[in-house]
């Protein structure tokens, strides 16, 4: 990896900001000053120093978002914020991406990171990852749609889902639920209620494996994981 980029990922500030680093002659790897920006060090091996203080690299960036209605999750976007956006500079020096989406109008958990593994490893339809939805519904919900979605409801495009556990808080006019699916189909829960007459009106996502969204976070708002999320979400 270039040193400018490890050195900036590293919260040594942007690019043109490592540069001027570099120029001061503040930098050394193995003990010699480096002042090219392109000079390539192997972050395992190298030892790197700014102002004679050792540089910790750090690869992965975990980060848990309550994410707000109005927002694409997704890396780019020509018309919407994404994100990503949310995020300072220095964290999107990390090249982070959301693992799997949120509708636009969807809110809750969501995990960021730049890990493709792990990230791999959760959407994988055979890791069968749990992920817990508080919704809202337009109608009553009913003893038959909790026995339906435990046998499986086919969606739009024939698909037929796997057993999933619905649970009611509340059923009236608006009925108010708790569904987990370990599933991640395109726009999953509301097609699910669909498959029983019935639109989903607001949507959440409460928790993704082993992960309870942080209750603290405010909408828009975000964390890292800790060392213990992580270790449980490996
Ligand atoms: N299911 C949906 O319908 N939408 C989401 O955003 C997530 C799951």
């Amino acid at each position: 990896m270039r040193i400018d980029k490890l050195l900036s990922n590293s919260g040594f500030g942007s690019r043109k900001e490592v540069k001027i680093l570099l120029r001061s002659k503040a930098v050394e790897v193995n003990g010699e000053t480096v002042r090219d920006p392109k000079f390539h060090v192997d972050e395992k091996i190298d030892e790197i120093s700014v102002a004679g203080e050792p540089v910790v690299y750090r690869e992965f960036i975990y980060l848990m978002m309550n994410k707000p209605q109005g927002v694409i999750s997704a890396t780019e976007d020509r018309f919407d914020e994404t994100v990503i956006d949310l995020l300072t500079e220095d964290e999107q020096r990390f090249e982070p991406f959301p693992v799997g989406r949120l509708d636009k109008d969807t809110e809750g958990l969501l995990l960021i990171t730049n890990d493709g593994k792990l990230a791999h490893e959760l959407l994988s339809p055979k890791k069968h990852v749990d992920k817990t939805y508080y919704a809202r519904i337009d109608s009553p919900v009913t003893d038959e749609d909790i026995e339906a979605f435990k046998q499986g409801v086919v969606l739009d495009d024939g698909y037929e889902t796997k057993p999933a556990q619905l649970h009611i808080l509340r059923s009236g006019e608006e009925s108010e639920i708790e569904l987990t699916i370990t599933e991640g189909k395109f726009h999953q829960v509301k097609r699910m209620f669909e498959s029983v007459n019935k639109q989903v009106v607001f949507l959440k996502r409460l928790s993704m494996g082993p992960l309870p969204l942080d209750d603290t976070l405010e909408l828009g708002e975000y964390r890292e994981l800790t060392e213990d999320e992580l270790t449980k979400l490996k």
